[in-house]
């Protein structure tokens, strides 16, 4: 980490006191589970959140509730060097009209992303413009309907309009990683979408969850590939173990997930040695909030001469979360940008219920992001 003047350049003091008061929150497990049990009940009852927005950590993972909205803070970051994609924290889609509806929005993301280069990605999760149990019946080889194979059609379509309006921005549209089970459906509208749109520059990335067994060496695969397209990868760890082991566990098969982080440690760093060996053809994205890693990679560049912001290569956390790593990043001059979610409040309490059971759970993580807030807070007070 350098000695940069301000880890959070985009925030005022009462913002970073409040970011603190809630990671301090998040701390505690049994309150973050009494917040979830209250959060059912007003879902029960259908009662409106709005009023307890403050206490929900919208606006410490949430930008805003459009497009328009979000400006504001992604301006912000913009100046101090940590460029943003808008990520629609719509996670409800169920039917046909939500599909439509969502890409619209997203469509709106690319529109906005080729006018204003603080957007260089755009993001699509594959179930908000299709059905999870379309994904998840194409990924067992279950023959569809007619009306399945009707629905199917119109997902590959909304997915090459984004890909084809996305290749005409000069943006990349980046594909999120969901449950492994429904990944080989995903895979089999996307990979050859990348074929045909990535013939001159990477226009689709796909997400690698290097927690998944043998996802390096499926890395290594679509590397060795690559010789008539160039590929796109987001390089994760993934989100969904307990699902993942949940699932394995009720229906007696073995786990796809490492039986242990260090093994989703190493293949995470194999990948990216990969990356960096072929990044001349592989273009990279460096998704994580693990320092290690990112140190990683630094020094790996400075030892190869690879330049921190080489056209293949940038860094990217969470809105919210890490920014200290985004902002140091930044002012070492690598490429960097934010996840920033963003959405109605109702529309994105299951993207905040994720953030804050993870936040919750790696006490490590959080009280490095408290003990940054709290340097910051008392460097401010030094220099005033
Ligand atoms: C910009 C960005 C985009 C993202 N996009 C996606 C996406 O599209 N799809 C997706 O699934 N996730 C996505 N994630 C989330 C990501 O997968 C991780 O859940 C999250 O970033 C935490 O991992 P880490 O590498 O930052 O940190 P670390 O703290 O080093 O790693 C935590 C992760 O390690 C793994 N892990 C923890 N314990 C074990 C164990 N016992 N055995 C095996 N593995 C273990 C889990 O994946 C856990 O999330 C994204 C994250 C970022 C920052």
């Amino acid at each position: 980490m350098t000695d940069i003047n301000s880890f959070y350049p985009h925030k005022s003091s009462r913002e970073l006191r409040a970011s603190l008061l809630l990671f301090q929150l998040l701390s505690y497990p049994l309150l973050v589970r009494m917040a979830l049990f209250a959060w059912q009940i007003f879902r029960f009852f259908r009662l409106p959140v709005a009023p307890f927005v403050r206490f929900t950590g919208y606006y410490q993972f949430c930008a805003g509730k459009d497009v328009a909205s979000s400006a504001a803070v992604t301006s912000k970051m913009a100046a101090f060097g940590v460029k943003s994609v808008l990520d629609y924290a719509n996670e409800h889609a169920t039917n046909e009209t939500d599909f439509e509806d969502n890409t619209a929005v997203i469509l709106q993301t690319i529109g906005a992303a080729a006018q204003n280069d603080t957007y260089p990605f755009a993001v699509v999760k594959p179930t908000a413009l299709g059905a999870f149990s379309l994904f998840e019946k194409k990924s067992n080889g279950i023959a569809l309907s007619n009306l399945e194979v009707a629905a199917w059609e119109r997902t590959k379509n909304r997915l090459d309009e984004c890909a084809k309006l996305a290749a005409a921005s000069g943006i990349v549209l980046m594909i999120d990683a969901e449950e492994s089970w429904i990944q080989p459906g995903v895979d089999a509208l996307v990979l050859p979408l990348m074929k045909t749109y990535n013939q001159k520059r990477v226009v689709v990335a796909i997400t690698l969850q290097l927690y998944l067994k043998g996802s390096f060496d499926r890395y290594k695969r679509l590397s060795a590939e690559v010789e008539s397209y160039f590929l796109g990868v987001k390089l994760v760890r993934g989100a969904y173990m307990e699902k993942e082991r949940q699932r394995a566990e009720i229906l007696g098969i073995p786990s796809p997930v490492c039986d242990t982080k260090a093994h989703s440690d190493t293949q995470y760093r194999q990948a990216l040695e990969l990356a960096l060996e072929k990044l001349s053809r592989n273009f990279c994205i460096v998704a994580t909030h693990n320092e290690s890693d990112i140190d990683w990679v630094v020094q790996a560049c400075k030892q190869k001469d690879i330049p921190l912001n080489h056209k293949n290569l940038w860094f990217s956390q969470l809105y919210g979360m890490r920014d200290y790593i985004s902002f140091d990043l930044a002012a070492q001059g690598a490429n960097v940008f934010k996840y920033v979610p963003f959405g109605p409040l109702a529309q994105s309490i299951p993207y905040l219920i994720r953030r804050a059971l993870e936040n919750s759970s790696m006490k490590a993580q959080t009280a490095r992001e408290q003990t940054m807030i709290k340097k910051e807070l008392r460097l401010r007070k030094v220099n005033a």
